[in-house]
């Protein structure tokens, strides 16, 4: 029987464990940071360099899209500034509506003084009554008809959430409210004048070097066996079994790999519906910037013919993700499109390409972006994870793991929703907690 402790997954929270424990991390691709990965592409160039050429003639992206620290533990965050100094940020965001051509500043509830006197007064109108009564909710839905009313619903809250969680939303649990902020009094304020930002991402920061100095910092403190893919798990005689062949045994492990995968890799099974869970594409482009191009940092998306709910715009938030040619001129940007599908349907890579091209297309009639330079999809197979009204999957999936001495650490592996800086955090306690039992 080993003696051994071992980390799956070398994304941010396997690296905090790694780096609070020093136990080894068994990582299925060839480098550190899972979806917080940064990487690079040349203008018309097709090559991801897993580093920021010496020349700086590329473009930085991140595999799932721009990812920017918010919140968090003041501790976690010095850490963070310690290993990768970085720039703050206040945010700007807005949601688009196509066919009034119009950008209202995020929350669009706060700021109902865009949408015209007629609507903002009707939602006002609903919002106020609806705050008089307690109604029933069951699901996603529920409360956000519960909470903004069917104008406002109808003109946002609806669309974007059929795209957003691929029509789940009449069906899952309600779940990170704090995402659509619901205050009255900013409401009625935001009807006539500016109310107060509000939000979980009011202020962020960002690593001045890129999110991947921060990887590789970490990185640099942990024992990484790379190009391990777990590819099983003998519960019983604790192993591992990676694709390239190999095996090793285990007292523990510690696995940030999504809760969904964990219960197949292990065998391990329960009597309960699974949650379900949505995957999201990542259109990473580089292009001239169109006449019309927002100044956002990102945007909401209620309708789109190509299907995205949101564009966010990486070099609004910092020039250093475009190629130095363009920096002075600022006179391209780079963007991260996101388009959900249903857990685990991946198109086929043709459809993928067509997509890209509807994508630019839509972009272009915008008048966002001209020529594209690069377009660049990644695919993010558990992005987002949910729960049926009433579930118990995720405690009892977990509570067997952890009969088995598996411990599920992060976002995607406790089936929560939940930014970098918490998966910091989750990890480094994780790898405390079992430092003292390094073994053979
Ligand atoms: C679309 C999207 C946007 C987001 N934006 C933000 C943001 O702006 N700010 C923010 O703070 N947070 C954001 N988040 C959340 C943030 O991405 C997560 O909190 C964080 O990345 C979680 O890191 P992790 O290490 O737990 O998971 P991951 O990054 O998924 O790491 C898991 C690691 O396990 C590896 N792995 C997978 N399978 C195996 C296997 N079988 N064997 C071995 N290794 C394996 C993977 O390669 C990966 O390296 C966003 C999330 C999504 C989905």
């Amino acid at each position: 029987m080993s003696n051994k402790i071992c980390i799956l997954g070398a994304g941010i929270t396997g690296l905090a464990a790694g780096m609070a424990s020093g136990l080894p991390v068994y990582e299925a691709e060839g480098f550190p940071g899972g979806i917080c990965s940064s990487y690079y592409l040349r203008p018309y160039d097709s090559k991801r360099l897993h580093a920021a050429p010496k020349d700086e003639g590329a473009y930085r992206f991140e595999i799932g899209g721009g990812h920017w620290i918010h919140g968090g533990d003041p501790l976690v965050l010095r850490l963070i500034r310690s290993l990768a100094p970085v720039k703050s940020y206040t945010r700007e965001s807005a949601v688009y509506l196509p066919h009034r051509d119009l950008l209202v500043p995020y929350p669009i509830q706060n700021h109902l003084r865009y949408l015209g006197y007629k609507v903002a007064t009707q939602v006002l109108g609903e919002m106020v009554e609806l705050a008089k009564f307690n109604p029933p909710v069951t699901t996603m839905a529920d409360w956000l008809y519960a909470n903004f009313g069917p104008t406002l619903c109808e003109l946002f809250f609806a669309p974007f959430h059929e795209m957003y969680t691929t029509g789940l939303w009449r069906k899952i649990a309600p779940q990170d409210t704090y995402k659509s902020p619901v205050n009255l009094s900013f409401a009625i304020q935001g009807a006539f004048s500016e109310a107060p930002s509000v939000g979980y991402n009011v202020n962020f920061v960002y690593p001045i070097g890129g999110l991947d100095t921060l990887a590789q910092q970490m990185a640099s403190r942990c024992d990484i066996r790379y190009g391990k893919r777990v590819a099983e798990i003998d519960v019983r005689e604790k192993a591992l079994y990676f694709k390239d062949g190999s095996s090793t045994q285990y007292k523990a492990l510690l696995s940030t790999l999504p809760l969904n995968r964990m219960m197949e890799i292990t065998g391990l099974t329960i009597e309960e519906k699974p949650d379900p869970f949505t995957s999201v594409l990542v259109i990473n482009l580089g292009a001239i910037k169109g006449h019309r191009c927002p100044k956002e940092h990102w945007v909401y998306i209620p309708q789109s013919r190509s299907g995205f709910h949101r564009v966010g715009f990486y070099s609004n938030v910092d020039v250093s993700f475009l190629p130095m040619s363009a920096r002075k001129d600022r006179d391209c940007v780079s963007i991260y499109v996101e388009k959900a599908y249903p857990g685990g349907q991946r198109p086929k890579e043709d459809e993928i390409r067509t997509l890209c091209n509807d994508v630019v297309k839509e972009l272009q009639e915008w008048g966002w972006i001209r020529e594209a330079e690069v377009v660049d999809p990644t695919w993010i197979d558990v992005a987002y994870t949910w729960s049926w009204p009433g579930s118990n999957w995720r405690r009892k999936a977990l509570q067997i793991l952890e009969e088995h001495n598996i411990y599920q650490v992060g976002r995607f592996a406790r089936w929560v929703c939940q930014g970098i800086s918490q998966s910091i955090h989750d990890g480094l306690m994780a790898g405390a907690a079992v430092k003292d039992e390094k073994g053979e």
